[in-house]
């Protein structure tokens, strides 16, 4: 519920970023309540935690070369360096800054075309091979190619899984449970992209439209779901699993800085830049690189100005107790998995301790760096996955790096493209015109 003016005035006094916030500024916030690593209280989850998410990822390797012959059981993006961006970064944007700029490619993920194959399709994983332990159909030593097979298929038809979804995480939940033969119903807030609903459909997924925004469609499908005693519901507002599925990608960016003989420590630190919903794709990101780089990371998210959902549970130390309505903010923005009102109770815990700090983006902005990512280094990205290229030159901006006693000049930042590769054609072009539009007529 929307607080009363008086209310509101309380809040802005003790928290004055919230005069910009609900006025829909852009706003930079570096995060007060950052611990060093080895000062941080006990979380929910651990290293080992990672660990062992990576290794119900390699069980299922076979399962996914088979059932998906255009992967090769993993599912990983590139890590590119986009130096003609960071030119138009600095003269196109006045946003200058030293160091390296590299692009972690997840528009280009296999199946989902999005991160959210990461988190979405790793919980439906863990939860397909916890009910075929139980009943015996495997074993941890069992090939998992035996999980494409009719025999399991027909077993999971029993099975139903649910999920709420502004659109990218039902893609991954839809496609990964029909295929593995889960009965599988998404909650679709009735904006989302007609596209988005044809694909689920014509994948075998059940579609359910709901008006309103995410978090209605979200307890109504956990509601449905669970009134099935087999149903199993994927909760974005508050799931283990997603988050462990998401802390995976830090294992492998490891691998591939060290491939690439990229340092992280004290001379060289890393900066990543992650679009930010409802907080659980940064957070499990922003976790994992932080077991492994530990004080060398520092990741910032980025929220649409008319989504600062995890910035105001953040800044308020409210956490998913707030959204960003009850400031009388609308929610409305066109960067799809970004549109988000209220944070994930269980990333919001955790990143509460882990993250630099926030910043807000319009959406005129995030189609002028599509444009500009297309045509500078012919990357097409989803609006949302252009947040986090502006990063380091707001960073430039500020004295985080004297603050901090870091080397700019052996920086290197990766902002994380978070979606794109299932978009159609013609949205395609169109966000893409839309964009250049914006761009010459700011010249
Ligand atoms: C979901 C999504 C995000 C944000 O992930 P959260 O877990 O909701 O914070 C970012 N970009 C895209 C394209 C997404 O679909």
């Amino acid at each position: 519920m929307a607080f009363t003016e008086q209310e509101l005035q309380y809040w802005k006094n003790h928290y004055p970023l919230l005069h910009d916030i609900t006025a829909l500024h852009p706003v930079f916030w570096l995060n007060p309540q950052i611990k060093q690593v080895q000062n941080l209280p006990s979380l929910a989850v651990n290293k080992t935690d990672i660990e062992e998410a990576e290794q119900l990822w390699r069980r299922f390797i076979p399962f996914l070369q088979q059932a998906f012959p255009e992967t090769n059981g993993i599912i990983e993006s590139p890590l590119r360096e986009i130096s003609s961006m960071k030119e138009k970064l600095t003269n196109d944007f006045a946003l200058p800054f030293a160091g390296e700029l590299y692009l972690k490619c997840d528009n280009q993920l296999p199946i989902a075309g999005s991160i959210k194959a990461r988190g979405g399709i790793y919980e439906v994983l863990q939860h397909a091979e916890k009910s075929a332990l139980d009943a015996g159909l495997v074993t941890k030593e069992t090939n998992y190619a035996v999980f494409a097979s009719e025999k399991l298929k027909s077993f999971f038809q029993k099975y139903s899984i649910g999920v709420g979804s502004t659109g990218n995480l039902g893609l991954s939940i839809g496609i990964i449970s029909a295929k593995l033969g889960f009965h599988v119903s998404v909650y679709m807030s009735r904006e989302a992209k007609q596209w988005k609903k044809d694909l689920l459909r014509e994948k075998g997924a059940t579609v359910l439209e709901f008006p309103g925004d995410f978090s209605e469609a979200i307890s109504k499908g956990r509601q449905k779901t669970q009134e099935n005693p087999l149903g199993y519901f994927v909760d974005d507002e508050d799931s283990k699993h997603l988050f462990l599925g998401y802390s995976v990608a830090a294992l492998h960016l490891q691998k591939q800085l060290d491939e690439k003989q990229i340092k992280v420590d004290h001379e060289h630190p890393l900066f990543v830049y992650l679009p930010c919903g409802v907080g659980g794709s940064p957070g499990g990101i922003t976790f994992g690189l932080k077991q492994v780089f530990g004080d060398h990371v520092h990741c910032f998210f980025v929220e649409p100005t008319h989504s600062p959902s995890v910035l105001i549970g953040l800044l308020t130390g409210e956490k998913e107790k707030v959204s960003v309505q009850d400031f009388g903010i609308d929610n409305r923005t066109a960067a799809d998995g970004l549109a988000v009102g209220r944070p994930s109770r269980f990333a919001t815990s955790i990143s509460e301790h882990l993250i630099s700090g926030i910043y807000t983006i319009e959406d005129d902005e995030l189609y002028k760096l599509l444009f500009t990512l297309a045509a500078s280094e012919d990357i097409y990205v989803e609006p949302s996955a252009a947040a986090g290229l502006p990063g380091p030159g707001k960073i430039a901006q500020t004295t985080y790096m004297e603050k901090h006693n870091l080397n700019a000049e052996q920086a290197t930042h990766i902002a994380w493209a978070t979606g794109g590769a299932l978009v159609p054609e013609t949205d395609r072009k169109q966000f893409y015109e839309k964009g250049r539009d914006l761009m010459e007529s700011s010249r």
